[in-house]
Formats: structure tokens, C-alpha cells, sequence
């Protein structure tokens, strides 16, 4: 299947903003509003505090009634340091792809939902569609939590949303929480002639990665465990370890990063608590014993709630009525999904192409899933329509 030449013109536009996270995604934005303005459709822009970013949200349709929410991330991942055959900003078309930044993640999505908007504005609604593009996903979901306090208190709000991050057109209906922590280990320096006069802060951050270690080993032995993950259970790991300055001193300050991918059934909050508990009643009398100053202290880097929507639930049956799918699937990557879900919208994951090809360099989307992406839009009009 070949996609609509308004499809790819729209991708290309879309590529050509550098919206590497770090950057302002305003111009993007500006570009949409002007387009959508075009249809008469009104948008509504909700920016970050730096005035920088802004998520934008419309209704096509009636707006005293809940639609379907169709929902995709603007910023790209950066290119720096990534070896591309081509210029990442300018979409490149061989071999049956699109070569370019954000063609798989998520601008393909987002372009192929803008391209038919001219078909959704020009038919009579009776329930309408919601659009909702965000800002710096790739650095945590920041934009779509700001969307999210203001959508919460709408009227009426979306009954359920369709976010488009790379699935193969799949429908995903839940995937893993993550949460991650910086734990500083406080140490006491010394001559390392003289060590247990000191308090080793690299030692015992190893105890506490050695302990998460151990913790990740009995959730890879006694579950919980969900078979249809790739990896059926809860997984714990230790990414940076940054301590010590000389061997001959006692290192005084020890910091490491890990996280916990969790499955929806587990508490976050109860795993930290576990590895917390172990710190300070195992190891930090014993450190306080030589200095009243040692200890842990811990800090959280980032965190997304996982996703867990019902096979039964209304948008994941539309979702595989759109796809003409009789199953659905469960995702190792996290999205905004989990986010979405807490403000009570039920929420599926389902957009063209493969996360294999995000976040590197040359990352492409077939042609072939922009047309099914197509189709799934063409359905969901006739759905939507009087
Ligand atoms: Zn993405």
C-alpha cells in the first residue's frame, strides 16, 4: 500500500522543525495552529512556565459532547554524535521508507493525523475528535502533565485516547511503570592506611546495589509475572556509579542511578520503601558509628506510571475495530499511556512503525505503515461521522 502524497508532504514538514527536545517547540506549534486554523478549527495552546514549549489541544466537532483523543509527542531525541547516511531534518524517501528524525517516533503519527484533518473537518461529527500534541516527552513526559491538570478540569473531557508512538499499528493496551532514584552515599574520608577509622562510601553503595541486585533476582524467580511482557516481570538496575578520587583515600561521597520497570500490579512506592528500609536499618547504624554525618539520601530522577487498560474497554475494542486486529499487546517502553489513564481516560498505544528504529541514527518508517496508519484514520472518520 502506497500513503496519500499529502501524508509524506506533511511528514516532511513536520521533520524540518529541529524539535530535539532541548530545543523551543513553538514554530512546530505555530505551524499546526495556522494549519488547523485553516478548517476552521480552533486550537487551544498551553505552554510551560518558560514560555518555550507548549502542548496544543482542539476539538473537531461538537464540544459539548466526549470524543477520541488522538495524541502524539512533538520533540525528537537528539542527533549528536549519531552517524546519518542523510540529513536528519530532510526526509528522505528509498527503498520503501522514510529516512528521518522522528519518522518513526512520533512525527509520522502526528503527520499522518494532520493530513486528515481537511477529511474530519469537512464531514458532519456526532462524536467529535480530539487532537493533542505535547512538548519534551522524551525528557520525562513534562508536556503532557501540563496538558493533563488543565484537561482534568474540563467540562467534558476525552472518553478515550489513542496515543500514536510506534507499535507496527499493533494495539497496545499496557506496558511497565518506571521509576528511577539518585541515592548519595555520605561517606568519611581518610588515609586509606587508616580505613576503619573512614566510612567507605563506595562500599556501601555496593551493598545497596548489590541488595537491588537481589531484589530484581527474586522478581525474575517468584513474579509477580505478566507472560505476555517480553520480559514477564519486574526488573531492577544500577545504570551510574559515580565515587571515589584516589585509592589511597577513603571515598568520601558515592552516588548511583537506578531504576525499577515495573509491572501495573506493583506499588513503586513499595519498592523504594524496600531498598530504603535495607539502607538505613542494615548499613547506616553501622556508618554512624564511626560519624554522626554518614548516611543515605535519596533522590528522584524521573518517574511514569505504567499503563493497564481493560481488553473489555470501549476504546480498545475501537481500537482493534479500526485495525482490523483481533488482538492486542503489551509494550517494554514506557509512554504518556499511564499519564493519561490517571486522569481517567482510558487509553491505547497504537501508531506506525517499529520502536527498533527510534532513537537512532537513520531511524526510518516503512511506507507501507503510514498507509495502514491512513486506513486506521479513514476508518475512525466513517466512525465518527453522522
Ligand atoms: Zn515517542
Amino acid at each position: 500500500m502506497a500513503p496519500r502524497p499529502d501524508s509524506l508532504a506533511m511528514i516532511r514538514r513536520l521533520v524540518a522543525f529541529d524539535t530535539t527536545s532541548r530545543n523551543s517547540n513553538l514554530d512546530l506549534i505555530a505551524f499546526v495552529q495556522d494549519y488547523l486554523d485553516g478548517f476552521g478549527i480552533k486550537s487551544q495552546l498551553m505552554k510551560d512556565e518558560t514560555g518555550q514549549k507548549a502542548n496544543l489541544y482542539a476539538t473537531i466537532g461538537p464540544d459539548d459532547r466526549a470524543g477520541y483523543a488522538l495524541s502524539g509527542h512533538t520533540d525528537v531525541v537528539p542527533v549528536d554524535g549519531q552517524d546519518w547516511a542523510s540529513d536528519p531534518w530532510d526526509v528522505k524517501e528509498a527503498d520503501g521508507r522514510l529516512y528521518g528524525r522522528g519518522t518513526t517516533d512520533m512525527k509520522g503519527f502526528v503527520g499522518v493525523v494532520l493530513a486528515a484533518v481537511p477529511e474530519l473537518a469537512k464531514r458532519q461529527l456526532t462524536t467529535p475528535v480530539h487532537l493533542l500534541f505535547s512538548y519534551d516527552e522524551e525528557v520525562g513526559c513534562l508536556g503532557v502533565r501540563r496538558a493533563l491538570e488543565v484537561i482534568k478540569e474540563f467540562p467534558v473531557k476525552p472518553k478515550g485516547c489513542v496515543i500514536g508512538e510506534p507499535t507496527s499499528m499493533k494495539v497496545a493496551i499496557a506496558h511497565k511503570g518506571k521509576k528511577s532514584l539518585r541515592c548519595h552515599v555520605h561517606g568519611l574520608e581518610c588515609h586509606s592506611s587508616l580505613a576503619p577509622k573512614g566510612v567507605n562510601a563506595v562500599e556501601y553503595a555496593a551493598e545497596v546495589i548489590g541488595y537491588l541486585k537481589r531484589m530484581g533476582r527474586r522478581f525474575a524467580k517468584e513474579g509477580p509475572f505478566d507472560p505476555d511482557y517480553d520480559v514477564a516481570h519486574t526488573t531492577v538496575h544500577t545504570g551510574i556509579v559515580r565515587g571515589g578520587t584516589a585509592l589511597n583515600i577513603v571515598p568520601k561521597d558515592c552516588s548511583f542511578d537506578f531504576e525499577f520497570r515495573y509491572l501495573p500490579v506493583q506499588n513503586p512506592d513499595d519498592l523504594v520503601a524496600e531498598v530504603k528500609r535495607f539502607a538505613e536499618e542494615q548499613l547506616a547504624a553501622e556508618m554512624r558509628a564511626i560519624s554522626g554525618e554518614t548516611g543515605f539520601s535519596w533522590e528522584p530522577i524521573s518517574a511514569f506510571p505504567g499503563l493497564d487498560t481493560a481488553e473489555d474497554a470501549e476504546i480498545t475494542v475501537i481500537a482493534k475495530a479500526l485495525t482490523q486486529a483481533n488482538d492486542t499487546i503489551k509494550i517494554a517502553f514506557g509512554t504518556e499511556g499511564g499519564l493519561i489513564q490517571e486522569i481517567d481516560i482510558p487509553t491505547v498505544i497504537c501508531g506506525p512503525g517499529s520502536i527498533e528504529q527510534a532513537h537512532k541514527p537513520n531511524e526510518w518508517v516503512a511506507l507501507d505503515q503510514i498507509a495502514q496508519c491512513e486506513a486506521f484514520l479513514q476508518r475512525l472518520t466513517a466512525k465518527v461521522s453522522a
